[in-house]
């Protein structure tokens, strides 16, 4: 099938949700991408950072390969080993508690919001509210487009779930007044991926955790993007002054395939009870084995300090560039401002001529998420690439 019929297909038969870039992808290996026509490309982008172990890591392949040819699934109804084992290798790796597996972000943020609005409900508050900051985004599902701001306001799906609270960002003083008595959650992420790489500052997370202590509030972090090492930890929050009492990951848990996952302290653990929350695929086999299997990988030490050596390699090179005018993130999460007159997506369309994967999001902001196995000359290679787009997506 050539590039235009398979266009012309996504056309005809699928919803148009997403605006796709004219390249047809057939092939991966660690970093490298290959298109229909033989064509080779850096990938820093990892299928938005998913595929933090790089494409077709032989071990996640082979987990695959082998749990798919025994079993794939019998429900929930009974034990198979791979997904106990996986919430087991989470909690042990995070928080203590326990873990519901799912298979998304979204799904991760709804398991998150019910369980704190539960645990709300317990301390006697009968309409919890949960405090999220302006330029959140924890999904597309109606509870999490309710806990993303920037989308909640799109009435065009309305009603929304209410009992979302937004704060700035970057005003700590403002996030303590917006917990209250009623309040279940603070919902952060840690770095805002969507949003265009914004860290959130220490003051803010300090804030967060203080009035949720304060108030019995619970602090979630939503570890989705920033999670599975991608900021030199294996969670972005191991480098922070605070600590969550509810995670939630996916993208990059799943080695590639569709898993999220939920993650209390041992006094959370069993604010759920049998009938409060399920799903038929969450925790099936296959995709709880490529889970494993990634963690293998990703829970590395070793990686973890070279995706903070590669990650600062990045930031200094792109800061050196003309049309850049600010560098931001932690680890192999970067974002890269460009400078007025300067089209963003101009840039990502000529570096994707030259071979170089990567997005923008964000006013402005090209996005850097290779995959955390790459090495200092794929840096080079990458940035090298993104000059010379620079150079020519000034108007
Ligand atoms: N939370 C964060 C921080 C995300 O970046 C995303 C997706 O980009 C989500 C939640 C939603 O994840 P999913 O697309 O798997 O539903």
């Amino acid at each position: 099938m050539t590039l235009d019929e398979l266009r012309g297909l996504d056309e005809r038969y699928a919803m148009p949700t997403y605006r796709r870039a004219g390249v047809e992808f057939v092939r991966g290996i660690g970093a490298r991408l290959w298109d229909s026509e033989g064509r080779e490309y850096l990938d820093f982008f990892a299928g938005l950072s998913v595929h933090n172990a790089g494409h077709c890591h032989p071990r996640i392949v082979e987990a695959i390969r082998d749990q798919s040819a025994r079993l794939m699934g019998v429900s929930n109804l009974y034990y198979t080993e791979p997904g106990p084992a996986l919430s087991q290798r989470l909690a042990e790796a995070s928080l203590g508690g326990k873990v519901f597996l799912c298979n998304s972000g979204a799904e991760a943020s709804e398991c998150a919001i019910k369980l704190t609005r539960k645990h709300a409900h317990g301390r006697g508050i009968g309409s919890p509210e949960i405090v999220v900051l302006e330029g959140a985004f924890h999904g597309r599902t109606l509870a999490a487009l309710a806990a993303t701001p920037k989308l909640a306001d799109q009435d065009r799906f309305g009603p929304l779930p209410d009992g979302f609270v937004a704060v700035a960002r970057d005003d700590p003083a403002a996030l303590t007044a917006a917990v209250g008595e009623s309040t279940a959650a603070v919902m952060i992420e840690p770095i805002q991926g969507e949003a265009g790489i914004w860290p959130i500052s220490d003051e803010v997370l300090a804030a967060a955790r203080e009035a949720c202590d304060a108030s019995g509030a619970l602090l979630v972090l939503d570890e989705v993007q920033t999670g599975m090492g991608r900021t030199g930890s294996l969670w972005a929050y191991e480098q922070l002054s605070v600590r969550p009492d509810v995670m939630t990951a996916a993208k990059a848990l799943g080695g590639g395939l569709p898993v999220g996952a939920c993650v209390t302290t041992e006094a959370l653990g069993d604010v759920f009870e049998p009938g409060d929350h399920g799903s038929t695929f969450a925790g099936a086999p296959v995709a709880a084995a490529a889970a494993l299997a990634a963690l293998d990988v990703l829970d590395d030490a070793e990686l973890m300090r070279s995706v903070r050596e590669h990650g600062r390699r990045l930031c200094d090179e792109l800061r050196d560039l003309d049309g850049i005018e600010q560098v931001r993130g932690r680890g192999l999460m970067v974002g890269a401002t460009v400078a007025e007159g300067i089209d963003a997506a101009e840039v990502v369309a000529r570096a994707l001529d030259a071979g170089l994967v990567i997005n923008t999001t964000g006013p402005g902001t090209l996005r850097f998420l290779p995959p955390l196995t790459i090495t200092a000359s794929d840096v080079d290679e990458a940035v090298a690439i993104v000059d010379a787009a620079l150079g020519s997506g000034a108007h």
